[in-house]
């Protein structure tokens, strides 16, 4: 199963290449976590003539033309999103307070960064998150992230703790790694606001300060019960 994964999906060579140490391991999301996601997209939208119709938790459905209040399609919000990896570098600023947690953390922690995205934008992204002050391993994945989770916790027996926005990467990962310690973060107030808690999140989010101090609690607390 895991060989046939491999072959399509881009972060299992990546997870095996990287070096990992016996230390709590924290796997974070870029888009919406440590990058704006959906104020960037937005800006993208509105120059198409298209608009959010409400502030619920996805975009397919969610879109329409202001003009006609027409439904966006599958096909146009694709179209959307492909547009905005292309000029990712350009369009994206940094979630405050991220790079600094992240960093303050990982004086404790190793991090590892796991965003889903066509893989040929892999070095526009690591570039746009080291000029923000954010230099750790890039993985780029495919699908659900469960799979490359697991492949991660399988190489690291310590704390492991997961971060998204996307509730069907927090409950892949959820339902996947048992022992992870998930945290739902979405950096947009408004999305924030409407977001439905995803069931086992040990923590819901859109505040840095907030989510380094429970990682810390997560990483003391589980060292001190070895
Ligand atoms: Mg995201």
């Amino acid at each position: 199963m895991s060989e046939a994964r491999n072959g399509v999906n881009p972060a299992f060579a990546r997870i095996e290449a990287l070096t990992l140490a016996a230390r709590p391991l924290i796997v974070c999301d870029v888009d919406e976590v440590v990058l704006q996601f959906i104020a960037p997209l937005e800006r993208l939208m509105n120059d198409a003539g298209m608009e959010f119709i409400d502030h619920r938790y996805r975009l397919t459905g969610n879109i329409r033309h202001v003009e006609t209040g027409d439904l966006a399609s599958r096909d146009e919000v694709r179209a959307l999103l492909h547009g905005f990896f292309e000029d990712h570098g350009r369009l994206q600023t940094p979630v405050p307070g991220a790079a600094d947690a992240l960093n303050q953390l990982s004086e404790r922690a190793q991090v590892v960064m796991l965003t889903n995205m066509p893989a040929r934008f892999l070095t526009t992204r690591e570039e746009v998150l080291a000029r923000n002050g954010i230099s750790f391993p890039v993985i780029v994945n495919d699908g659900p992230k469960g799979p490359a989770v697991s492949a991660l916790a399988e190489r690291v027996q310590a704390p492991l703790v997961f971060l998204d926005d996307s509730p069907s990467n927090l409950t892949s990962v959820r339902d996947t790694v048992e022992e992870a310690h998930i945290i739902q973060f979405i950096a947009d107030p408004r999305f924030f606001a409407l977001a439905d808690p995803v069931e086992g999140a040990r923590l819901i989010s859109n505040d840095w300060t907030v989510t380094r101090r429970y990682i810390e609690t997560v990483i003391q607390k589980e060292a001190r019960s070895d």
